[in-house]
């Protein structure tokens, strides 16, 4: 059941690199360690990995352009991808999920958060491909299965993360749900986030949501709901 996971290790920093194949290895997963941008395209073009680990500040070809590459193959853009960042500014960290990323840990941060985000954000990715449906509000249109979401007839590519957020918030259309609640559904239980990577996911959401953007509600205090504009 438990089987080793590959997972690339993107850092420049030698030391820290190190440390985290130790603790990967140590955990059970399978870890691979390169040091820059190009050769992180190049292990993945070699061997798909199960989850990237990525360092945003990279000589030559920075964590967020590796992202972009990564997430607009077809090939690859399921693989999921933890950005890790010396950058805590909500700016920085919403170019980050932008880029694709499914999640981010700010430096210095502690092996065990981090290995706690690697499980949380295996078992989304493992979870995906489970139970099919087709959930349809208004111009939106996503499919459990395929992990399509098309928006006026158009594919609109989303991160695993913001994935289960839309989808969490149409299984339940005009039902506010709680950013606790969020958390729990979307990103897994027992998963210490703040609340606020809950507000930023949002943001992107709506972002790639366009015009229907403003169907997510902010719900003041409490959190998010998702409104039919046809009902
Ligand atoms: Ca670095």
């Amino acid at each position: 059941m438990h089987e080793s996971r590959h997972i690339l290790v993107v850092e420049d920093e030698l030391d820290l690199a190190e440390l985290l194949r130790y603790n990967l290895n140590v955990s059970g997963h399978n870890a691979e360690v390169v040091h820059s941008g190009q050769a992180a395209l190049d292990a993945v073009a070699a061997r798909k990995p199960d989850l990237i680990i990525l360092d945003v500040m990279l000589p030559e070809i920075d964590g967020i352009e590796v992202a972009k590459r990564i997430k607009s193959s077809t090939e690859t853009s399921d693989v999921p991808i933890i950005f890790l960042t010396a950058k805590s500014s909500d700016e920085d960290q919403i170019r980050g999920l932008d880029a694709g990323g499914d999640d981010y840990v700010t430096k210095p941060f502690s092996v065990k958060v981090l290995l706690a985000r690697v499980v949380a954000a295996l078992r989304r990715s493992a979870k995906g491909s489970s139970e099919s449906e087709i959930l349809e509000i208004g111009p939106i249109q996503l499919d459990t299965d395929k992990h399509e979401v098309m928006v006026d007839g158009s594919s609109v590519r989303l991160t695993l993360t913001e994935f289960k957020l839309l989808a969490t918030l149409m299984a339940g259309p005009g039902r506010v749900l709680s950013r606790r609640g969020l958390i729990s559904n979307a990103i897994g239980p027992g998963i210490t986030v703040t609340e606020r990577t809950i507000d930023v996911h949002i943001a992107a959401i709506r972002k790639k949501l366009g015009e229907h953007g403003s169907m997510i509600q902010t719900v003041r205090g409490v959190g998010y709901r998702l409104v039919d504009p046809e009902s």
